[in-house]
């Protein structure tokens, strides 16, 4: 269809939303959209989306929505609790009865076109992302791609869900495996991919023929927002995909409602361990089939045979992007002795060369702000922890006011400071020396987590070595950004369960039925 005639469809199709002044001036040093396409504030919305409908909370209380990079409000959305929890998972086991009985092409054509949707809206929903979590807009509109690959990956794996016949070994009898979606599945999502961690968990659901109820970060529910109204217009039916929004208040009966509900029969998570844990323990009661995403605590390594300007630039990826918001983030950065200093100098002056602090709509900005002010003052904390220990701060190291950070470089960093043993989830680049490969794989996997890993070095036999003696789930040789819609994504150890993307992602969301056909002679 050409682009006039899709804008026009979904012009003809949306619903009449309003579009809120004050809004409009906060988007208002946004340039303006395309003729024919919708304003970026048009994507914000002051109800939740449940049965395909724009609802309120029972209680009719709200919460506010403020720009972490001036704290600004963008808006309010519902503050829904356990009630209105339980109406959405009663609609979407109903509306399961029926999306279950579609056929994978049916399934895989509605989201092909939700998709679509996300990249044709690209620009917009990229100044909303910025505006609601703060990265800037180039790494919004990376993100949008990805989270859009994820539709179109689920579209087509939707119809490769494929059973089995089984060799029998009684001759009146033939053995099949049919593989049958799980059923309603609830979600729970973090800030900092508002969008693509929606479609890397719904796209799967959905495609398998599951119906979803999910809540997203209480920092970023617009962009949840946003994918319904798409989802709406790809003509995904009522009922399959419901966004229930919550403060942070709020988050633990709501987290709960999914957790206990028996109709859910399914959990999958993203966000931070400790909350993880305690999803886990919740579903035990009604042994739901659960699958979690949570904190790392990545090592980076840079052995003696390194490109060493490939690892500096592999480290600012891993390490700054999301101004080290990730959960994939390196952490922990080792480098050889022998070319520890010059990988210091290197990487602090690429990052005062390369790096600019500001708000992410700004034109040049590489490091929007910390998602709040509490993450600011781990980091702060972070940082007085190190330098007390022993460590020097090579560049930045201080707060810039608001929620922004400088980027930092510390070096004679050591295993017993806070930031070589917890997640960082922040600007800092932290870099300890290690001798032998021995020494450094063994440093590497003593921690509970097991996300990502990371290393650099051209000598073969150790590639395969020390890929194959990392413990985590995700290995990156010569790369710091890895991940696709593409490659399975999930974590070893306390780092989580289950996996997402690739052709292995949808697994997550069928149920295995042997069928035992008998009496044939
Ligand atoms: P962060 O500290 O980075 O926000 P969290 O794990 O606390 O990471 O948050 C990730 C998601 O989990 C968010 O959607 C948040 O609202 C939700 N969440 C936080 N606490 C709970 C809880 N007790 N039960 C259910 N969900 C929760």
């Amino acid at each position: 269809m050409p682009t006039l005639a899709v804008a026009a469809a979904i012009f003809r199709s949306s619903p009449k939303l309003r579009s809120f002044s004050s809004l409009s001036k906060i988007m208002d040093n946004v340039t303006p959209p395309k003729p024919g396409f919708r304003a970026a504030s048009s994507f914000v919305y002051d109800k939740a989306f449940v049965n395909g409908e724009w609802v309120a909370a029972s209680s009719g209380k709200t919460f506010e929505v403020l720009n972490p990079a001036n704290g600004k409000l963008i808006g309010s959305v519902p503050d829904m609790d356990a009630t209105d929890t339980e109406n959405a998972i009663k609609v979407a086991y109903k509306a399961f009865q029926s999306w279950k009985e579609t056929t994978a092409k049916e399934r895989s054509a509605l989201l092909r076109r939700w998709g679509e949707l996300m990249v044709e809206n690209k620009e917009e929903l990229s100044k909303l992302l910025t505006t609601e979590m703060g990265k800037p807009l180039a790494e919004s509109a990376g993100e949008l791609g990805y989270g859009a690959g994820f539709l179109e990956l689920f579209a087509e794996e939707a119809k490769r869900v494929e059973g089995d016949i089984i060799q029998t070994p009684i001759k009146t009898r033939r053995l099949l495996v049919l593989k049958q979606p799980i059923g309603v599945s609830g979600m729970i999502t973090p800030w900092n991919f508002p969008s693509a961690m929606i479609t890397r968990k719904a796209g799967a659901a959905i495609a398998a023929g599951c119906t979803v109820v999910l809540k997203p970060a209480e920092d970023t529910p617009y962009s949840a927002l946003a994918l319904c109204e798409l989802a709406k217009e790809a003509g995904i039916p009522p009922g399959v995909l419901n966004v229930v929004t919550c403060s942070r208040d709020n988050a633990s009966q709501v987290g709960r409602a999914l957790c206990e509900s028996p109709l859910v029969t399914k959990m999958s998570f993203t966000g931070s361990t400790v909350v993880g844990k305690l999803l886990l323990q919740q579903c035990a009661s009604t042994v739901k089939k659960v699958s979690l995403e949570l904190g790392g605590n990545a090592p980076f390594i840079v052995f003696q045979s390194a490109d060493v300007d490939a690892a500096v630039q592999g480290a600012m990826g891993a390490k700054f992007r999301c101004s080290g918001q990730t959960c994939v983030c390196a952490n922990r950065i080792y480098v050889h002795e022998s070319i520890y200093d010059e990988f210091v100098q290197k990487l602090a002056a690429t990052v005062e060369k390369d790096l600019k602090v500001g708000d992410g709509i700004a034109p040049g900005t590489t490091q929007g702000p910390l998602i709040n002010k509490k993450a600011v003052e781990k980091i702060e904390a972070h940082v007085q922890d190190a330098v007390t220990k022993g460590a020097k701060v090579v560049c930045g190291g201080k707060s810039k006011g608001g929620n922004f950070f400088e980027p930092t470089v510390l070096s004679e960093v050591t295993g017993d400071m806070r930031c070589s043993k917890e997640e960082i989830f922040g600007p800092i680049a932290g870099i300890l020396r290690f001798k032998t490969e021995e020494e450094v794989v063994g440093l590497a996997n003593a921690t509970s987590s097991g996300l990502a890993g990371y290393f650099y070095s051209r000598d073969l036999g150790q590639i395969w070595r020390v890929a194959e003696r990392l413990e985590s789930g995700l290995v990156g040789v010569n790369e710091g950004v890895i991940s696709v819609p593409d490659a399975p994504f999930g974590g070893w150890k306390e780092s989580g369960l289950g996996r997402e993307g690739g052709r292995y992602g949808i697994d997550e969301y069928l149920e295995m039925k042997y069928v035992c056909m008998g009496g044939l002679n």
